[in-house]
């Protein structure tokens, strides 16, 4: 696992009675950087961790610190103990005053399963961006790469009572054919605390024993070397969130650079894994054709993704960016252009950047990427339908039918999806516990 020095290291009571989970904690605690004694807590004890402690305060963009800290640990199980339960553990939460996002599922045991409601009805984004709904799955919250532009960091929470959670995950698989792939974590980073803490493996290897349904792991990662004698299955697919060596090495510190992550990738591939790329976020920094450029090379000469995506850096305004990235180093034309466009995004999601913009960037990345494969897939990720009505015919596929890093029906090796994803997505989930509508 990475070399981690948290501030502290908590576990719930129900995972130091269990001899398996406390082992888990225990070799994770045991692989720290130095020392650390377990604090053991109970679910009264909750307020106190997040008023008096703090332990939810450096949830904050990591760019907006002067100092940047390794996460405190927590480590919990999911309470499949029902909607009720889970409500009383919130009630308790909000009387005391310690009632946040992040309480509201982490630390009241829930939030096993997310359902992604994109592009249906109750999407506040519904229209803004391509997304197709889905459940999305989840075993952590938090991460320790120190990416600037991340609120993720901080405390990074564990569940790890993964037997008990495969059995409902089962359900929810077995209840929704339509669905293929299953992302884990998109508010974390899965493989950083492994193999020590042993949650990943089994998801894996439960995976495995499934017919045509898949998981995904998204992942900034240098750490796969554990995993080449898992009974994957062909049924785990890595998708590594890519970026040139400037963005890697000076905005997402503790990630592995360009080359560690590529490195990553074709270790897992020799292993039998499927692996794919999302170019996400781009920032444009002032060197980005020439990052591009070595970056996609490099891909290509070592490895064979089945999926590549391209995703500006959005979901900020441009004085939010201002905030959490270092403003020096970003392409000052582009930077310019966001300054001057802020009417022109006012009303997307896909803010800062105009469309111009981010338009030629895709398409600087598209043209690299031709130079290597005639027919990889390339698709663009939570772009607008816009931006997608623009580059239909010349990536051969339109906002329906493209595959792309992790939806719900991007199998390997798919070219184009053979059904309308926005329309076969059915939620069926009456009476299995751990799920959760909004997940913060
Ligand atoms: S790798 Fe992902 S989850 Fe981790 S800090 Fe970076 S952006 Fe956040």
């Amino acid at each position: 696992m990475y070399t981690v020095a948290p501030p502290a290291v908590y576990a719930h009571e129900n995972v130091m009675n269990n001899p398996l989970h406390r082992a888990r904690v225990e070799r994770v605690v045991a692989a720290l950087a130095e020392p650390r004694e377990i604090i053991t807590y109970t679910d009264e004890q909750v307020p106190d961790l997040v008023l008096k402690d703090g332990i939810t305060d450096r949830r904050v963009a990591m760019g907006t610190l002067d100092e940047v800290h390794d996460p405190i640990l927590l480590f919990d199980t999911f309470r499949f103990d029902g909607d009720e339960a889970v409500e009383a553990r919130r009630k308790y939460l909000e009387e005391h005053g310690a009632r946040t996002g992040f309480t509201e599922t982490a630390l009241c045991g829930t939030g096993a399963f997310h359902w992604a409601n994109y592009n249906q009805k109750g999407d506040p984004d519904r229209n803004d961006k391509v997304c197709r709904p889905c459940w999305r799955i989840h075993q952590q919250k938090g991460c320790i790469h120190r990416c600037m532009y991340c609120g993720l960091g901080g405390l990074l929470v564990s569940m790890v009572n993964v037997e008990e959670y495969c059995q409902y995950l089962g359900q929810i698989i077995e209840r929704h054919p339509w669905q293929q792939t299953y992302l884990l974590d998109d508010d974390a980073d899965p493989p950083c605390l492994e193999p020590e803490l042993g949650c990943l493996g089994p998801l894996i290897e439960f995976f495995g024993t499934l017919d045509d349904r898949y998981l995904i792991i998204h992942t900034k990662t240098w750490n796969t070397e554990w995993m080449t004698d898992l009974k994957h299955n062909g049924n785990t697919i890595i998708v590594w969130s890519i970026s040139g060596a400037t963005q890697s090495r000076q905005i997402e510190p503790k990630t592995g650079t360009t080359e560690e992550r590529i490195e990553a990738a074709r270790i897992a591939q020799e292993a039998g894994y499927q692996i794919r790329y999302k170019f996400k976020p781009i920032i444009p920094v002032r060197n980005w054709r020439e990052d591009a450029v070595e970056a996609v090379r490099m891909i290509f000469e070592r490895t064979t993704p089945d999926v590549i995506s391209l995703c500006c850096f959005m979901w900020n305004d441009v004085d939010r960016m201002k905030q959490i990235l270092p403003t020096d180093l970003l392409d000052p034309e582009y930077l310019r252009a966001a300054e001057e466009s802020t009417e022109e995004v006012a009303s997307t999601r896909t803010k800062p950047f105009p469309p111009r913009v981010r338009s030629e960037i895709y398409d600087f990345y598209f043209q690299e990427i031709r130079k290597y494969s005639a027919d990889i897939p390339v698709s663009l990720s939570t772009e607008t339908f816009d931006m997608w009505r623009e580059f239909r015919n010349k990536l051969g596929a339109s906002a329906s039918n493209y595959v792309c890093g992790c939806g719900p029906q991007s199998v390997p090796g798919a070219k184009k999806l053979a059904c309308n994803a926005f329309q076969v997505a059915e939620r069926n989930d009456a009476g299995i516990p751990g799920v959760v509508d909004n997940y913060y």
